[in-house]
């Protein structure tokens, strides 16, 4: 078995032109772990410019799309136009999206199915809220998200990846210990083993995302079951380079 670790940053609603030269000539000054999957995820303007200036060894990815592939779906971007423009992937599931614009499961597995029908790769987000992990519920949280998402997923589980991220430790500074991470993701495997498959539990990639940085990647990357990491605040800095060259 082996899974190659993959690094993606989300940007979120941040960069414009003169911070993404910034932030690209950071990708290009030092090489990158060839060892190392990366992927960014940009807001959905600059999707186009950013691909065409990144190096090849950095894919591309859009932060959300409808399940559509066109329309009268004002402000919105589908799926094959991320495509067009040479973008790889899409995020979608993200707690921002569940929480701030109330994306339940059957929205975000539609458009997960709609992203995979279009030739896309997916990073699928799922994670417990404080308020949740603090009544004990953290595995169930996070097994009914994946379940809403398995039909949705159908053959396609290689074009996915599921990215861990605990609610309270997104954009807080408290990461989950290595512990706690290591515990749900081998939970989700397990999961996915019984519910799924034992060949999709063991191939499928988990990221572990939730004030990532420099200082924790290393002893996060060691856990046997986190396979890469989703960045937020620290991919839009100079140590995103070294979260990926610090994962192996
Ligand atoms: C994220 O936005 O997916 C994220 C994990 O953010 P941060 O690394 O800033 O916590």
């Amino acid at each position: 078995m082996s899974r190659k670790f993959i690094v993606g940053g989300n940007w979120k609603m941040n960069g414009d032109t003169d911070q993404i030269v910034e932030i690209v000539k950071n990708l290009t000054q030092l090489p990158l772990d060839p060892n190392v999957e990366i992927v960014i995820g940009i807001p959905s303007i600059y999707v186009a410019y950013v691909k065409s200036i990144v190096p090849n060894n950095v894919a591309v990815a859009a932060q959300n799309c409808w399940k559509a592939a066109k329309g009268a779906f004002t402000g919105e971007i589908s799926a094959p136009m991320i495509k067009d423009v040479g973008a790889e992937w899409v995020i979608l599931g993200h707690s921002e999206r569940r929480i701030i614009f109330n994306e339940e499961d059957d929205l975000i597995a539609a458009k997960v199915a709609h992203a995979l029908e279009s030739g896309l790769k997916v990073i699928a987000c799922v994670g417990e809220t404080l308020e949740q992990k603090d009544s004990g519920i953290t595995e169930e949280v996070v097994t009914k998200q994946i379940k809403a998402l398995v039909p949705a997923i159908g053959n396609n589980w290689q074009n996915v990846v599921l990215a861990y991220e605990p609610v309270w430790a997104i954009g807080t500074g408290k990461t989950a210990t290595p512990q706690q991470a290591q515990e749900v993701h081998a939970a989700i495997r397990s999961w996915l083993s019984t519910n799924v498959s034992s060949d999709v539990a063991e191939n499928i990639r988990i990221q572990y995302g939730g004030s990532v940085t420099a200082a924790n990647a290393t002893e996060l990357a060691a856990c046997a079951d986190i396979d890469g990491f989703l960045v937020g605040g620290a991919s839009l800095k100079p140590e995103f380079v070294d979260i990926i060259n610090s994962c192996n």
